[in-house]
Order: C-alpha cells, then structure tokens, then sequence
C-alpha cells in the first residue's frame, strides 16, 4: 500500500464499523448478495477496470435478478446509503464506487438473446459477448471496440465506434428499457417516452437501475478491412499538418469507414477500417495518396466481421491509466485552435501520453431519433490518455494529465459524458450541454432524495 492509498484506507476505518454493523442485516435476499466493507472477498470484488481509483463503498450488493436490485435499494434506503451502479465496470472514473455508500453490481445480470432484430440485453453483458452472440444470429449492434466495455454504461452515454458513421450511436438504438426508482418501482420505458429519450445519451446512474435494455439490431456486414499507416519522429509542425491532413481525409470517407489519429509521444498511427461489403475504388485511391509518405504501412487486413473486430477487442485486466474526453470538434478549424500546446504535451513531456481523435459525423449527424446526446453535429472526439504501472508513477502522470486538462479546457468546453473527467469544469454542462435542465428535470422526478448520487450526479 503506497502514502495515497494508506491515507485513503485510514480515512474509511470509520466506516468499515458501521459497515461491518450493518452486515447481520442485509443477509443474501433471492437474487442478490452483499459484501461489507472488511469482508474477505471485499478486496476483489471492489475494484473495475479504472485500478487507479481506490473510493471505497460500505455495501457491495451483487445482483442476480431484478428482486435482487429492488432488495439492495430497499437496504440502501433503509440504511441512508448514496447508491452507484456498475455493469462493466469500464468507467474512466469508476463513478459507481461511492465512498461510504453502495455500489450495485450488475455483472452477473448479462443474458443476450435476439428475435425479430431485436436484442434484449442485460445490463451485465459486455461488448465481446454481444458481438459473438448477435453475430451467431447474423445481426449487429453498432457500439463500441473493447470486449469488456459493458453495453450498459456505453448505450446510456451515447455509444460510437465503427459502424456509428453508418447507423448512428448505439443509444439511437436503444427502443426500450427496464428501471428500477430508488424506492423500488418498475418502470418500463418505450417510443419516445422521457426517460428513454433522456437513456439515450444521458442515463448513466442518474435516474435508477436499468436491469433490462432492447435494442434495434442492423444485419451483420460480412466484410471488416482496416488500413492503417504509421509516422515516427514527429514535431509540432509536422504532427499538426498530419492532422490537418487527417481531418481532410476523413472528410472524404465513405459511411461505412471509421477513422482514428493516435498521437503516441512522437509516433502517430493513422487506422482507418471499413464494412462495406467491397472495397470502392475511389477510397482505395484516396488511402493510397493519404499515406504517401508514412514512415511505415502495414499491409491492410480484411476478414470477415466478428474476427475483424476481434482483433480490436483489447485488454480486460484493470489497468492504472487516467483518460478523458478532449472535445468535440466541428471540423479541423475548430481542432486546429488548440492543437498544438496539445500535441506539444504529448511529443515533448514524460511521462509519454496518447492524444486520439476519432471521426463523427454522418449517420450519427443526420439520424433523427430523440435523444438527449447534444452533440450531433461535431465531426470529430478527442481523448486524452495516459498509462502507468505502478502507483509510484501515479503522482507524474496525473500532474501531467492535469496540465493537458488545462490546455483542453482552454480551448473546448464540450466533452463526451462517456469520456468523463471529474476534474473538468461544468462536467454536466460540457457532457450534456443545452439538454442538462431537462435531466435534472427527470432526475428531480424520479430520484427527488438524490439516492443515487455518483461523482457525475447531475
Ligand atoms: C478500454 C475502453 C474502451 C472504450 N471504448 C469506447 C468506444 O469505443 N466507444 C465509446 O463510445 N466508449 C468507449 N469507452 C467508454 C465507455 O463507453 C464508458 O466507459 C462506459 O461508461 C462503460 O460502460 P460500463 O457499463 O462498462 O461501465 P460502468 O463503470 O459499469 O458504468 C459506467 C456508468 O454508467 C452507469 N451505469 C452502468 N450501468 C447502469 C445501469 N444498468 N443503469 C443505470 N446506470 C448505469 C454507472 O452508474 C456509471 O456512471 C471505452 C472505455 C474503455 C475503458
């Protein structure tokens, strides 16, 4: 245990009692099962993916069913416990741990099935699993890369990826869903009834547990190429003329195209991939002039859809690793005015940082499904990321994550709520923009005691 961790750890031995005392009376109900803070499977229970952050809730209720989670909120209520929720445990900030509250644990309620294009989905299921077992049934739904990123959290805070060009956002699929109010009622949301419209873009662990989602599917594309080029030894001048160069290229993409620019310290990777069912003269030529002077190009790979994604399905061991949103961008001019203090953060400082921006726009423009998510008409999400191993480089890597805050906020105040930074100013304005009064409105409905109260509570 470091200093950080050990004042941490002190800080919370008040609570441990009181949880500890609470214990005999919250024994495992049908379809659920509570670990206290001091419990020997605490330890390994408590934590998801973002292993930087050590908040520490009192109850762990890990559900099963729908009884289940209506019984921990009735424990929670009882007990005056604040409430988070987790179902892939992917957040970037780990908003469902609450220090001294309960934390919701959904993992276990992950059962996929598909009929008529459609998709009924549990909130535990993970996006590797979705893709697999829709895909054995020749649909898809559009979402995100990572195979241990829930469909949960990514459905209610928007949801892009490769195919969102094509069909838009994963939450514009959304077309119905199962929640439970902190003080245990069912509600069942469809059409274009406020509470789904508010999920689709804006439900993360605002309103009460979603314990079912149902999702419009599209048919599997059979095909998945990707491109990808690679330019080394970079400076501002020339890492901002790739990007302008970037900007113009993704300009010209067809729908079915996704592209990403990752700035590695001074190494930048260009990926662009594609699901029409055959590669279009014009974009191989486009590509071809694109990368005409790369440092490398890496022959291009196609395969058939399931085992294209795979290949960028990523890691599901928890990592220490601090990532955020680094705006939305209308077009390069928009980037282009902070871009390079940005990028000279991560040529020129240690420890060595990522600056990844991904192409919009399209379908996720142009559908016109109701939704909160305000931010449509941007063409392209930033992110920043950087990475550690031990928590003794945890110090250098967060003054440096810090510093690229402050030059993003500078210059975008829009940001991704799926890409959080709890350190941004007006996170709920930047994440949710002109849509905000109208959540709080809901939340105010349907949570009026606040029980569920994360970092990102609006
Ligand atoms: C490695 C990695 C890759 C990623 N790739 C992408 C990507 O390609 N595209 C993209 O759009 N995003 C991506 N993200 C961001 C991702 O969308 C968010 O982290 C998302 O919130 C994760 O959902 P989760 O269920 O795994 O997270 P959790 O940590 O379980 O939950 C996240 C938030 O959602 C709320 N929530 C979760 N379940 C429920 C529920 N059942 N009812 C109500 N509220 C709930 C929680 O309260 C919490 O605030 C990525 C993240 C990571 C770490």
């Amino acid at each position: 245990m470091n200093r950080r961790e050990w004042l941490a750890f002190l800080a919370l031995l008040p609570l441990m009692g009181s949880a500890r005392a609470l214990a005999p009376k919250v024994e495992a109900a049908r379809g659920v099962r509570f670990v206290a803070l001091g419990d020997a499977e605490y330890a390994g229970t408590r934590g998801g993916f973002a292993k930087r952050v050590m908040r520490q809730p009192a109850l762990l209720a890990l559900c099963s069913e729908v009884d289940g989670v209506r019984r921990a909120l009735e424990v929670a209520a009882e007990s005056g416990l604040k409430v988070g929720i987790r179902s892939g445990g992917h957040c970037f900030e780990g908003h469902g741990l609450i220090d001294g509250g309960m934390l919701i644990d959904l993992s276990a309620m992950n059962a996929v099935s598909v009929a008529n294009e459609r998709a009924v989905i549990g909130p535990g299921a993970k996006l590797g699993g979705v893709y697999q077992q829709l895909g054995a049934a020749g649909r898809l739904l559009p979402a995100g890369s990572c195979a241990g990123v829930g469909v949960a959290g990514l459905a209610l805070g928007g949801g892009y990826g490769f195919f969102a060009r094509q069909y838009g956002l994963t939450s514009d699929h959304l077309v119905g869903l199962d929640l439970i109010t902190s003080d245990g009622r069912h509600l069942r949301a469809e059409g274009d009834d406020e509470l789904l419209v508010a999920c689709r873009g804006g439900g993360n662990g605002h309103f009460g547990v979603v314990t079912k989602f149902e999702f419009q599917t599209q048919r599997l594309p059979s095909r998945f190429a990707s491109f990808r080029w690679r330019f080394r030894q970079l400076d501002v001048p020339r890492a901002r003329a790739l990007a302008e160069r970037f900007c113009g290229l993704a300009a010209d993409l067809p729908r079915t195209c996704y592209g990403s620019f990752v700035l590695n310290g001074r190494t930048l990777t260009v990926l662009v991939t594609d699901f029409a069912d055959q590669m279009s003269p014009a974009l191989a030529k486009r590509l071809a002039e694109f990368g005409r002077d790369a440092t490398e190009t890496p022959a291009p790979r196609e395969d058939g859809l399931l085992p294209g994604i795979q290949r960028f399905s990523g890691g599901t061991t928890p990592m220490y690793f601090k990532n955020f949103s680094a705006g939305y961008y209308a077009d390069w001019a928009d980037l282009a005015r902070g871009f390079d203090p940005l990028a000279a953060i991560v040529l020129e400082r240690k420890p060595t940082s990522i600056l990844q921006i991904n192409t919009l726009g399209s379908a996720i423009a142009d559908r016109s499904v109701k939704s909160v998510y305000a931010h449509r008409k941007a063409l392209f999400l930033g992110e920043f990321q950087v990475y550690w191993n031990t928590p003794a480089q945890a110090a250098a890597a967060l003054a440096l994550a810090a510093s690229a805050r402050t030059e993003i906020e500078r210059h975008w105040t829009a940001h991704y709520a799926n890409y959080p930074n709890d350190e941004f100013r007006g996170a709920a304005e930047a994440y949710y923009g002109n849509q905000l009064g109208r959540l709080q409105a809901l939340k105010k409905k349907l949570d009026p005691d606040r029980r569920f109260q994360e970092a990102s509570a609006i």
